[in-house]
């Protein structure tokens, strides 16, 4: 009986081939364009996917904005709940592209078809500073170590588990955000998490008592997903391309440097210390420093990071080179500024204020920002004349003087007597003026990261939240 059921099953696939065979998989990229939208799913976080107050930003909505740009559609992004979730909205074909910050993996590959890889990453395990601290994957276990459900990183300890550490255990979160690995770390509720280096360095501000332990293996790389079943040879060729183009002209780099470059080189002590002050002293200039933000149109979030790198948000700071108060200005300056006190924080915010837009006024039109307000606050650390040398030696070098982040590689090289010596006006201590930057960028997003979350694009909700419970557990294909 079996082997006759066994006979019929292959008699009616063998007459079902042709049909089959007729029937060609999809063109992904001639649908996109057909549909005239490309639909990306994304997972919200700091590192991929989040609204600020102009609107979507992150490293992935920058790249899949382009990509859109280029293929002349419009970008639909799609918000996935879990890792999970994420793979599902491809498989049932609700989404062109994954773009979420996800690593290639053995598993993955093996079903999605995948872009060329266009970032790197480093798993790492995450402790708090104080607690014991593993040094090898052979002290894991026993710890209680948390990751996100469907990550490469739940990948890897299965994988570990299976050939070398059968006594690993671990609680997998069934969430996008890598920040709630950490919020358990902070709340005592596990003692490990496993997250990528890049997310760490960018989030660390916020957790300053959570450290590195070490790191979980080797490099790896980050790709984009695609929705199998579908003919996407020209869509993965489209994608490539654009990659390496990006890759090319800077701009991956340029974007890599914008969304993950600020955390890097804060100390952890200076992190602790940040996150303290937001709730001690911020509270008190809050009002202020928001009301003269508003007379300069500026954000207050950036005239909050000047003040807070200036002061400490101390209205009475003084230094030993003479320059005093909230934004540490220099008699002359205050002057120039009509301060007459430096030492009233409401003056004094003001004349830095006002200061920072005369810059950015005097600089060359054809800066763009965020560009224009770096290079305008590194001028206010090392004045116009320093600034405008380092663009010399930036387009001198090969360099484009007027993106920040070549301009910032050359800025240290007016300190070396070597590079000064051609310049017009000479020595600066331009790796300070560079360093002053970017602490002011990290402080800045820190700040804005802060205030942000009631207005990040809600996940969808979950099957168990809104079915009832007969149909609970019926997966949501057959919906
Ligand atoms: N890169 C991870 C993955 O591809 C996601 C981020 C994380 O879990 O920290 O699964």
């Amino acid at each position: 009986m079996a082997g006759l059921t066994r006979h019929a099953l292959l008699l009616v696939t063998l007459a079902l081939l042709p049909l089959l065979a007729g029937c060609e998989p999809q063109d992904s990229l001639a649908q996109i364009r057909e549909r005239g939208e490309l639909v990306v799913v994304s997972r919200n976080s700091p590192t991929t996917y989040y609204l600020d107050k102009n609107g979507p930003t992150g490293f992935e909505y920058a790249l899949a904005a382009l990509l859109a740009e280029e293929l002349q559609v419009d970008l639909r992004m799609e918000t996935a709940y879990n890792l999970h979730d994420i793979f599902h909205k491809l498989r049932r074909h609700d989404a062109n592209i994954a773009a979420a910050g996800l690593t290639l993996t053995e598993e993955r590959a093996a079903v999605f078809p995948h872009s060329m890889p266009y970032n790197t990453l480093t798993p790492q395990v995450i402790y708090i500073a104080g607690a014991d601290r593993p040094r090898s994957l052979a002290e894991l276990p026993g710890h209680g170590i948390a990751a996100l459900a469907g990550s490469s990183h739940v990948e890897m300890l299965s994988t570990l588990q299976r050939s070398e550490l059968p006594a690993l255990a671990w609680e997998e979160i069934d969430d996008a955000d890598t920040t709630q690995l950490l919020e358990l770390l902070q709340n005592d509720q596990a003692e490990l998490a496993l997250i990528d280096s890049h997310e760490f360095a960018v989030q660390q501000a916020l957790y300053p008592q959570l450290q590195v332990a070490f790191d979980l293996g080797r490099e790896q790389e980050m790709v984009w997903y695609l929705a199998p079943g579908l003919d996407n040879t020209r869509l993965l060729a489209f994608i490539d391309d654009f990659f390496l183009r990006l890759q090319k002209d800077g701009t991956l780099a340029r974007l890599r440097e914008q969304f993950f470059g600020h955390g890097e080189g804060i100390s952890h002590r200076s992190a602790s210390e940040f996150a303290q002050s937001i709730d001690q002293l911020l509270p008190e200039y809050l009002q202020l420093i928001k009301q003269v933000a508003g007379e300069y149109q500026m954000d207050w979030h950036l005239l909050a990071a000047i003040a807070y790198q200036e002061s400490r948000w101390d209205p009475l700071a003084t230094s030993p080179t003479g320059v005093r108060g909230m934004m540490m200005l220099t008699e002359a300056t205050a002057k120039a500024m009509g301060v007459d006190n430096r030492l009233d924080a409401e003056q004094s915010l003001r004349g830095g204020a006002r200061y920072l837009k005369d810059i950015k006024r005097r600089l060359p039109q054809n800066i763009a920002e965020p560009d224009r307000t770096w290079m305008a606050l590194a001028a206010y650390n090392i004045g116009l004349a320093h600034l405008e040398d380092a663009r010399v030696l930036t387009a001198r070098q090969g360099g484009d003087p007027n993106l920040w982040q070549d301009l910032m590689a050359r800025l240290p090289l007016l300190q070396q007597s070597r590079y000064f010596k051609t310049t017009r006006y000479g020595y600066a201590r331009g790796a300070e003026a560079a360093a002053l930057v970017r602490n002011v960028r990290h402080y800045y997003s820190v700040l804005a990261w802060h205030e942000i979350p009631d207005i990040q694009p809600q996940p969808p909700l979950r099957v168990d939240d809104y079915l009832p419970a007969v149909i609970r557990g019926i997966e949501l294909q057959a919906l």
